[in-house]
């Protein structure tokens, strides 16, 4: 649209050459819109989870789930899928379904939860109250690397175990200590016969003080 006084000011052919950018810009726009929709919704032939059917493209009409873990299995395939709102508010599973899928989303998110707004429609909380708890991901990897601490910590002891057994040993082949008292023997030896004989077991007097 151009006004009057536009009109007025400029000539013709300077009307005619911006009607095109106006037209030009507006199209490049609407290119982008449609380029962000189509992001946003990815697949408008993927299944509602309630009703099966394309969810389609309109985005008021569609809510997500996250991919999480569920026990129930009539729920499964909500994980990571879509449902129409409107399919899923007039459902007739539709509280038992928020009930537990509320219970397993409270395993990942704090304040991320379905409830029923205006009118029944089901709609998740405010995301800015959302916040990321823990997942099962997280955990796993947290007990992966424990695992892994103590099976390290643990080889280590058997080491030492070993490289200690091995000192003793030597002590009382050496004839200077007897199975008895090698470990007080071991413990008052000076650090230098001590480091002369048993520095090759790499472990140190104290070590044996009390081990018996
Ligand atoms: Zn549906």
């Amino acid at each position: 649209m151009i006004s009057a006084n536009f009109a007025a000011a400029v000539d013709a052919p300077t009307r005619a050459r911006w009607c095109r950018l106006v037209q030009e810009r507006r199209a490049t726009e609407q290119r982008r819109q449609a380029a962000f929709e189509r992001m946003a919704l990815c697949y408008p032939t993927l299944p509602c989870a309630v009703c099966g059917q394309p969810i389609g493209t309109d985005e008021s009409n569609i809510l997500g789930f996250n991919c999480i873990d569920i026990p129930e299995r009539d729920f499964q395939h909500f994980a990571d899928g879509l449902a129409h709102i409107s399919c899923l508010s007039s459902w007739d599973r539709r509280d038992e379904f928020m009930e537990a899928w509320n219970r397993a989303l409270g395993e990942y998110y704090a304040g991320k939860r379905l409830y029923r707004g205006a009118a029944g429609r089901v709609t998740y909380t405010d995301s800015a109250t959302w916040v990321i708890q823990r997942s099962p991901a997280v955990q796993r990897r947290q007990a992966e690397q424990w695992a892994q601490l103590n099976a390290e910590l643990r080889r280590r002891k058997e080491d030492l175990a070993s490289r200690m057994q091995a000192a003793r040993d030597k002590a009382v082949h050496l004839g200077i200590a007897s199975e008895d008292d090698v470990d007080g023997v071991l413990h008052d030896l000076s650090a230098e016969e001590f480091r002369l004989h048993f520095g090759e077991f790499r472990v140190s007097r104290a070590f044996f003080k009390g081990a018996a």
